[in-house]
């Protein structure tokens, strides 16, 4: 029997056949896996070993820095991929800019522990005074330690700035339809396209034709950024109002201070969060955005 030596690698993506994985060197290869080891995912870092040049062996999988899950048709809970450590939340003056969907994306990002970078794309299409509007409006975020780009996809505005922000990173788009999410990640991906022909060379596989998702590595730099149309649908899945209440950063320090151990943070004397509210140390905009989420998460738990 052959014998070959370990070696690491990331997923790129993993179909029901196979996966395909770039191992260290750089280099694509088709792997089957052990079955012991559960299902992998894009963005897995794992230990292989290679059965001939363009093939291999997945025989363990690393610890996953993060998840990113989504209820599937049965509504059971699946991985769709791991080890994301970046989402741009993406939005636009069309469709109109909606703080409370914000909000509900920082949650999510706050509860998988994936840092979370706001975007605002299109500023080609502003006029001064709007963009001046929109930057205030955004500058809420800013002020609660969340960093704020600008960019348009279009003239290639900020993507200097943004490229940098994705090395190092594995990063996810997300936001409403419309907003520009793929017109950014084809613009950025576009000097990265040799390397994506070598992948569908290595599959026999066009990038469009899969569902799956896809980790894309930048030719620009060390940053990867994972697409498809289910990590584009993430968002809130099955939080608690106490995980609602930590998703709000500025939230934190008051948690845990109320003066009713079980206080549900609505109208209660003595409330820590509602007194941080009356001292503006928490913004009324945010605060009517996690009552909302807390009505919301109610009703889908009934
Ligand atoms: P997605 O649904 O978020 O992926 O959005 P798309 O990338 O499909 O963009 C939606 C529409 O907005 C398309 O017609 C794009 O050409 C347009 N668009 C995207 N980014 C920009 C931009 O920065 N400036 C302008 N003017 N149009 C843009
Ligand atoms: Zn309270």
């Amino acid at each position: 029997m052959k014998s070959s030596k370990q070696t690491t690698g990331t997923v790129i993506a993993a179909y029901r056949s196979y996966t395909l994985i770039e191992g260290d060197d750089n280099q694509f290869y088709k792997c089957q896996q052990r079955k012991t080891i559960g299902q992998v995912v894009c963005g897995d870092l794992v230990n292989w070993q290679a059965e001939d040049q363009h093939a291999g062996v997945i025989t363990s999988i690393n610890e996953r820095r993060t998840i990113l899950q989504r209820p599937d048709i049965n509504g059971n809970l699946r991985i769709i991929a791991s080890n994301i450590d970046q989402v741009f939340i993406v939005v636009a003056h069309k469709p109109e800019l909606n703080e409370g969907l914000i909000d509900r994306y920082l949650v999510a990002a706050e509860n998988s522990h994936i840092k979370p970078v706001i975007l605002l794309n299109k500023i080609d299409l502003l006029q001064e005074q709007q963009l001046e509007e929109l930057k205030s409006r955004l500058s809420l975020y800013q002020d609660i330690g969340y960093p704020v780009i600008y960019t348009s996809a279009k003239q290639a505005h900020g993507l200097d700035s943004l490229i940098k922000v994705l090395n190092d990173n594995n990063n996810i788009f997300v936001g409403q339809s419309g907003v520009g999410k793929s017109s950014l990640i084809n613009t950025i991906l576009e000097d990265s396209n040799a390397r994506i022909g070598e992948i569908s060379e290595a599959t026999g596989k066009g990038k469009h034709t899969t569902t799956t998702a896809y980790l894309y590595p930048l030719k620009q730099n060390q940053g990867h950024i994972i697409d498809s149309p289910g990590v584009r649908e993430f968002g809130l899945v099955k939080l608690n109002e106490q995980e609602v209440a930590e998703g709000f950063i500025e939230f934190r320090p008051f948690i845990g201070y109320c003066k009713f151990r079980n206080c549900a943070h609505k109208n209660e004397p003595g409330c820590a969060l509602l007194d941080a509210v009356k001292e503006n140390k928490i913004s009324q905009q945010r605060w009517d955005s996690y009552q909302r989420i807390i009505v919301s998460i109610n009703e889908n738990n009934h």
